[in-house]
């Protein structure tokens, strides 16, 4: 048994998505092994990216400070938003240089077998932000991941969009990404692709 200091720090680490019991103690050892300042830093840029980034109070994606970089950008093309499930989800889609738009993370998908409602996503919000946008939003691109959960979500917004903003186009990613997995792992042709062949829904 290893002392408790040492064994909190490994069942912290094994905590970490992708990190079992054994990469957790080896990780714990070179951080017992490391110097102050790298071991230190470490634990303060912890510490720093949980005190300073917060969600953008627009869009949900992470910002330092109210809003996050794209919103407060003005040539972004503030009549297109696209809908997605993470804050991991749109830096792919940034990085295709196919979208000017602005974005809303959901904070994850529907999924009512996890107990994920709708009222879970930030979904009353996305509703209310296309009915009340000073300038007119003209297209929502619904850009879940395409798993069961994510086409499930995208359903749903599509419906209840329809029914609040009939004059909104609504629109889906083409397909073409590989089905069932995330869109950050999505390269960016491929992505870039499904954005300019999107499709209304
Ligand atoms: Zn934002």
């Amino acid at each position: 048994m290893h002392p408790a200091p040492i064994q909190r720090l490994i069942t912290e680490l094994s905590r970490l998505p992708g990190v079992g019991q054994r990469t957790a103690q080896r990780l714990a050892f070179h951080i017992l092994r490391a110097g102050d300042t790298e071991a230190l830093g470490l634990a303060e840029a912890i510490r720093e990216v949980k005190e300073k980034v917060g969600l953008c109070e627009v869009c949900f994606n992470l910002a330092e400070g109210p809003r996050c970089r794209i919103c407060e950008d003005e040539r972004r093309d503030s009549s297109l938003i696209c809908v997605v499930e993470e804050p991991s989800d749109v830096i792919p889609i940034e990085r295709t240089g196919e979208y000017r738009g602005l974005y809303h993370v959901l904070g994850g998908a529907l999924s009512p077998i996890d107990g994920v409602e709708p009222e879970d996503l930030k979904i009353t919000q996305l509703l209310q932000r296309v009915a009340t946008a000073a300038e007119p939003v003209h297209e929502v691109v619904l850009a879940t991941n395409p798993t069961t959960t994510g086409e499930a979500t995208a359903l749903y917004l599509a419906d209840a969009l329809h029914a609040q903003s009939p004059d909104v186009t609504i629109t889906r990613l083409a397909s073409g990404l590989p089905v069932g997995s995330d869109l950050e792992y999505a390269d960016e042709v491929t992505l870039g692709k499904a954005l300019a062949g999107r499709r209304a829904v």
